[in-house]
């Protein structure tokens, strides 16, 4: 629990992404020393040359040699086959020794990422995306959860961002974040109200104003305006998008700052903590896996 948020100009708690991923890398970390440093192993699938997915997988290396893991990284070219990812992949889920299997996302176009996630048994699908966590999320049965909508989570608790019986509007519904988004907020014991909006939701700005938590999640560039959010709701930016000046969230921040009673900065909100949920999963699926931890 974080006891002394930072505030922007516009006094909103600051939902640092980077503070608790960092909390959370160093949490790990002490906790396999302490179990005497058992090898705990994430491994990376990497097929081509799309330049985010290769920063993003770096990131997710770096993350976990910092937490104490092993990583094992996979990088394929773009000319590979549907069958040479699957043989790589199937390497993988064989390996006693490969506690937790990414594939990164998308893979190149001539290949179909159905059978490939497929592939992967629950304890390994440390993304949470197959249609087997997917289901035992939706079961409420234990598993992997998709690691975005796991990070969101992660900073409500954190910041102690009341959710009981709280409205939360949800934006986008990929099975990458905004479902399973709408599962967690709506989890007994999390207990909000939740409203699903998407391309076709009519009249989005009084959607969620009546909302007491936003998260977005529509890869629109600066879609939630000032106009959208009800004074003191909670603000989370999920969208990614890239625009002429740089990177930017779905999130109008510097005008949302100021009515919004907490908002994640972006970057370094909801991005980092997509990958401390990376390394917490891959914990979970050595010690699943028979790891003493
Ligand atoms: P998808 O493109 O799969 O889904 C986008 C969703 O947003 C769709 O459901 C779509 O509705 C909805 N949407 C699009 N435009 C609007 C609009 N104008 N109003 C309301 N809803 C709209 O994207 P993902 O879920 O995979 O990713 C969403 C964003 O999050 C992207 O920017 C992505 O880069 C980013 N991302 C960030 C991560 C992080 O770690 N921060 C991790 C993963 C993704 P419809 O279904 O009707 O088409």
């Amino acid at each position: 629990m974080i006891h002394d948020p930072e505030r922007t100009q516009g006094g909103a708690i600051l939902l640092d992404g980077n503070r608790l991923r960092d909390a959370t890398v160093a949490s790990i970390a002490a906790r396999i020393e302490a179990a005497g440093s058992p090898k705990v192993c994430l491994a990376t699938v990497l097929v081509g040359s799309d330049g985010p997915s290769g920063v993003y997988v770096r990131m997710k290396h770096r993350k976990a040699t910092e937490a104490g893991m092993v990583s094992r990284g996979i990088e394929m070219p773009d000319t590979a086959t549907q069958s040479e990812v699957e043989s790589a992949v199937a390497a993988l889920v064989a390996d006693p020794d490969v506690h937790g299997i990414l594939v990164q996302l998308p893979l190149p176009s001539h290949l179909d990422p159905e059978p490939v996630l497929a592939m992967l048994p629950p304890e390994k699908d440390v993304d949470g995306l197959t249609d087997r966590s997917l289901g035992r999320l939706v079961r409420g049965l234990p598993g992997h959860v998709p690691c975005t909508p796991l990070g969101v989570m992660r900073l409500i608790e954190a910041y102690g961002i009341d959710t009981v019986g709280r409205r939360a509007v949800v934006v986008g519904r990929s099975t990458l974040v905004g479902l399973p988004q709408v599962l967690l907020l709506g989890r007994r014991g999390v207990d909000a109200t939740v409203t699903l909006a998407h391309s076709r939701s009519v009249d989005l700005v009084a959607v969620c104003r009546e909302a007491d938590i936003i998260v977005a999640a529509a890869g629109q560039a600066r879609m939630i305006t000032a106009d959208h959010v009800k004074p003191g709701a909670t603000v989370i930016d999920v969208g990614v998008s890239r625009v002429e000046s740089g990177i930017v969230g779905d999130v109008d921040f510097e005008a949302v700052q100021s009515i919004a009673g907490a908002i994640t900065p972006m970057p370094g909100g909801t991005g980092p903590m997509t990958i401390a949920c990376l390394l917490d999963n891959t914990v979970a699926a050595a010690a699943m896996q028979g790891v003493s931890l």
